[in-house]
């Protein structure tokens, strides 16, 4: 149901604006004023259930992906790429390499 491609929700998104853009061209300042503020509020909603939709995808996929293992050679305490020692070069951290050899 979810079917809609990142890309695809971007594209409507710019539509959307584009469209009413147009539309706030031809009108009169006083009009323009009360479409632009009922616009602006269709697009925030969109964009949040669009949002929500990305955020759902994004969350599926990084739960199908293994995310406890966590990379060799990184801090397991400040995420710094850390080089063969025994210590964060960083902050300090042992370390904690699963595999010594
Ligand atoms: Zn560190």
């Amino acid at each position: 149901m979810a079917d809609i491609s990142r890309e695809e929700l971007e594209k409507m998104i710019e539509k959307a604006k584009r469209e009413q853009q147009a539309m706030l061209d031809r009108m009169t300042p006083e009009e323009r004023e009360a479409a632009e503020l009922r616009a602006k509020k269709l697009i925030e909603e969109d964009n949040a259930r669009m949002q929500k939709l990305i955020d759902d995808a994004a969350a599926m996929s990084a739960a199908s992906a293994p995310k406890e293992k966590k990379a060799p050679g990184f801090c397991p305490n400040c995420g710094a790429p850390a080089d063969s020692g025994k210590f964060c070069s960083f902050c300090g951290s042992p370390l904690t390499t699963a595999d010594n050899s």
